[in-house]
């Protein structure tokens, strides 16, 4: 199966991706966790993330597109995959049609959380305590609230067009979401 999971910063994406991945026996595919890990190595790639990470901005689509060609043509990847935070901008949802058209594949599904605005902000900002991520500071959370509505959120609609959107309550425990996105699946 290929899967695209999508949500708002503070949704829980992260933790329900890893879950997800392994039901589907895919590969689990997380462009923030790719980039963080450039930053840590200090590779090129990590240097130009790390100004856009640190400032809640999106890091240039040209960039992002390219490192996930990169990794969605790797052999692991072929059957099964998870998308977690790759596509966030139209530009992405098109280059993806078209690797994946090259590919001769196409997406099973696209399973979106859902959680209230309130609610992700607190989260996050409890997150920020303890996650050493220099990107959750209160400032940065709210705009990168922001880009999400603006850059984000309008590839629900296209998703939905498809017939393909799986839209799930992301709020409730762990293990409830993860059962929720469970029998959200297409069969
Ligand atoms: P979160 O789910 O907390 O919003 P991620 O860990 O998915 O964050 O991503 C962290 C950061 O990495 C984003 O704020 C952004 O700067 C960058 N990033 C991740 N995925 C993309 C993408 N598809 N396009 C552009 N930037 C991205």
């Amino acid at each position: 199966m290929r899967l695209i999971i999508m949500g708002p910063p503070g949704a829980g994406k992260g933790t329900q991706a890893t879950a997800l991945a392994a039901r589907i026996n895919g590969a689990h595919i997380s462009t923030g966790d790719i980039f963080r890990a450039n930053v840590a190595e200090e590779t090129e790639l990590g240097t130009l993330a790390k100004q856009y990470m640190d400032a809640g901005e999106y890091v240039p689509d040209e960039v992002t597109n390219a490192m996930v060609k990169d990794r969605l043509s790797q052999p692991d990847a072929l059957t099964a995959f998870l998308l977690d935070g790759y596509p966030r901008t139209l530009d992405q949802v098109h280059t993806l049609d078209a690797m994946l058209a090259d590919l001769g594949s196409q997406l099973d599904g696209v399973v979106a959380l859902t959680v209230d605005s309130e609610e992700l902000i607190a989260r996050l900002l409890k997150r920020a305590q303890t996650s050493g991520r220099t990107d959750d500071t209160e400032d940065v959370i709210r705009h990168r609230q922001e880009v999400y509505v603006s850059e984000t959120a309008p590839l629900l609609d296209v998703y939905r067009e498809r017939g393909i959107l799986f839209e799930v309550d992301g709020m409730g425990s762990i293990e409830d979401i993860e059962a929720r996105v469970a029998a959200a699946l297409p069969a």
